[in-house]
């Protein structure tokens, strides 16, 4: 009898549908019993044991001391005891046209013959709501998407639109100052501009899509003249800015760096690769009040993918997208006759590419200088897999000196700031969106337990990590 009655609840639920269950479901969430790790508080006071946090739908409500803070009657409860709590990670520089995998960028290496480019960018376009999965699954609850194709926009807008979704940020094609014909299909990400009306002319086709960052990609190789190139990335700064668009550069050598800072960046999306900074580039910073994104993992990915020694760390195992964890498994056995000479030679040589010191070293002096500072991947470049390379990228961060929280605030705080939306997210204070992630480990004493996700939570929604991933398998 029991058990009949049990039956006929459970159809009676079923039979109610989904509007019955969202009408009768609590407008308040309790997450109960966690410490929270508050990244904006300096050092001393950032953890905040036994707390209570209130969220009304999808905004933070209330914030403090489980002995202070009302539960609301009716309120559905998160138990987090033994959880850490952080605001959702943010990450700085990612593109949703690249997937990850050995075949999203043959211009770097070219691999057509195993899979056309074309075939690769419609694998990339119908994954999308996988990849936001993926993003949600690894804490990840803002992206800032610096360069691709028109279709970004769209990306944007499927965003917002998307049951699961982290928030996105987006910047169109990037504006450059070399072509790259490999990836030029109908839309490309890339769009060569010769001159300042040339490429004033791009801003103009940008400008209408209402882009959150107009991007320059200031590739300035030996022989070409720099102060012609600077002249270009200052019209389309200042063209972005009387607009009210941020101007984000990619610029890895330290005197195209500070040409791009001459010219106006906001935003460097690279670290400054090749020597050391030095007073003029810090001064050049703080005069632009410019955030600094160091991407320190990426060019490693690549160096790994292509020796044949990419392996997934216990995070990319378990939270990356399985699809592109078999194509990375798959570069072992690829046809060889199909394969590059350059990467036959690379897969034979095996050697692990080596440690990013200029790089590790310019963060430390940059974020001493008090630069702002903002975790970014480049997610989507080859062995930079959307979603766990944050865990990649803040263990990188950490080696290069800062502490593990000073890297949650890169990770947060300041990469609100990227985002643009520091008014609404990066901190846990009421008035936010409700966006954090709750660990199983503390991250204060090593950023690797940043990677122990139990539950994430965007705008108000609660998620499994493994049933998002399992989701999409
Ligand atoms: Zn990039």
């Amino acid at each position: 009898m029991a058990m009949m009655r049990r039956f006929a609840i459970c159809l009676i639920a079923a039979l109610g549908g989904h509007a019955a269950v969202a009408a009768s479901s609590p407008r308040y969430l309790a997450v109960i019993h966690g410490t929270v790790v508050h990244p904006v508080r300096p050092a001393g006071d950032a953890i905040e044991p036994d707390a209570t946090i209130i969220l009304d739908g999808d905004r933070i409500m209330s914030i403090g001391a489980a002995s202070a803070v009302r539960v609301p009657a009716g309120a559905r409860l998160l138990d987090a005891s033994g959880k850490w709590i952080i605001p959702g990670l943010i990450d700085g520089h990612v593109h949703f046209f690249q997937s990850g995998n050995i075949y999203t960028r043959p211009d770097t290496m070219d691999l057509t013959a195993v899979v056309p480019y074309a075939q690769e960018v419609a694998r990339n376009k119908a994954r999308l709501p996988a990849t936001f999965k993926v993003w949600i699954a690894s804490g990840v609850t803002s992206v800032v998407d610096v360069g691709g194709p028109f279709w970004n926009f769209d990306v944007r807008t499927a965003a917002a639109n998307a049951a699961v979704a982290p928030h996105v940020a987006v910047a169109g094609p990037l504006i450059s100052m070399v072509g790259d014909p490999k990836l030029e299909l109908d839309d490309p990400p890339i769009v060569r501009t010769d001159s300042v009306d040339e490429a004033l002319a791009l801003v103009a086709r940008l400008l209408p899509r209402k882009p959150d960052y107009v991007k320059v990609w200031f590739i300035h190789r030996p022989g070409t003249d720099l102060a012609a190139q600077e002249a270009i990335v200052a019209a389309v700064g200042s063209a972005a800015h009387k607009a009210g668009v941020p101007l984000a550069v990619h610029a890895t050598e330290l005197e195209t760096a500070k040409a791009a800072l001459r010219a106006g960046a906001d935003y460097l999306v690279h670290s400054v690769e090749d020597e050391p900074v030095d007073g003029d580039f810090i001064a050049l910073m703080k005069r632009n009040r410019a955030l600094y994104c160091p991407t320190l993992w990426v060019h490693s990915g690549y160096g790994y993918a292509f020796a044949g020694l990419w392996r997934p760390t216990a995070a990319e195992a378990r939270l990356a997208d399985p699809q592109i964890l078999a194509m990375m498994a798959g570069i072992a056995h690829l046809p060889r006759d199909l394969l590059p000479p350059r990467l036959t030679k690379l897969l034979d040589e095996a050697h692990a590419p080596p440690s990013p010191t200029m790089m590790l070293r310019n963060l430390k002096t940059v974020h001493d200088a008090g630069i702002p500072v903002v975790m970014g991947t480049d997610a989507g470049n080859i062995g930079t897999l959307h979603g766990p390379s944050v865990f990649r990228e803040m263990a990188l961060m950490q080696e290069a000196g800062l502490t593990p929280l000073q890297v949650l605030r890169a990770a947060t705080v300041t990469g609100a700031r990227a985002a643009r939306r520091d008014a609404t997210s990066g901190r846990i204070v009421p008035g936010q969106t409700a966006d954090l992630v709750l660990l199983s480990a503390d991250p204060t004493v090593d950023i690797n337990n940043a990677s122990q996700i139990y539950r994430v939570i965007r705008a108000g929604h609660v998620y499994d990590p493994d049933e998002l991933i399992a989701s999409i398998r």
